[in-house]
């Protein structure tokens, strides 16, 4: 059984890898960004706190996220893995995603993270604010989310180190490049 985190700043590329891991192995995806945007779109409760601070650029509690990503798990029994994408963001979630999972007697084979420059990974979010439209793609927020990816979600680099299960990769390249690095961790775990 494979289960991967996919880790990475804003407009690493977790989500276009992630259709690509998709097609290779046969896991079950859990994006918690995809997660949050369908309960907006559907306006639940839920949806509507998250969608403040989702807009400000700001992390939305954990309890929230954890309690939408235990719900998919659970709706998934029979999945041969899952790959998290965008899950976990802060040293809690890391340490709670090992309590779910051990759990379910399952364990994370392995935490992926892309590694890109900060001024790369602008260029890329305006890019896709032209085409997607996505309220969080503005340069005000871009800049929020950087900050609260440095101050909250880099520790769970070191969770992962300590634990070995920390993957850097090298995020810039053509998205085959970049697929190809990450399958050799893959084949290696
Ligand atoms: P990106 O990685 O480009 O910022 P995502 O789609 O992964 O985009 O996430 C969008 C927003 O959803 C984040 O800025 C954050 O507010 C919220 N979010 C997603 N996942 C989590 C999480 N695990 N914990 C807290 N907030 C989250």
């Amino acid at each position: 059984m494979l289960n991967i985190a996919l880790f990475g700043p804003p407009g690493s590329g977790k989500g276009t890898q992630s259709k690509k891991l998709l097609e290779k192995y046969h896991l079950v995806y859990i994006s918690t960004g995809d997660i949050l945007r369908e309960q907006i779109a559907q306006q639940t409760a839920l949806g509507l706190q998250a969608k403040q601070l989702i807009d400000k650029g700001h992390l939305v509690p954990d309890e929230l996220v954890v309690k939408l990503l235990e719900e998919k798990m659970d709706n998934n029994p029979k999945a041969d893995g899952f790959l998290f994408d965008g899950f976990p963001r802060t040293f809690e979630q890391a340490g709670i995603l090992e309590d779910l999972l051990s759990k379910r007697n399952m364990s994370l084979s392995g935490m992926i993270s892309l590694e890109v420059p900060e001024k790369e990974l602008t260029e890329r979010l305006l890019q896709r604010a032209k085409t997607q439209g996505r309220s969080d793609d503005t340069k005000e927020v871009i800049e929020a989310r950087f900050k609260e990816y440095a101050s909250k979600t880099m520790p769970v680099i070191d969770f992962y180190k300590g634990l070995n299960k920390y993957h850097p990769i090298n995020g810039v390249g053509t998205l085959d490049e970049i697929f190809a690095r990450i399958q050799q961790v893959i084949d290696n775990l």
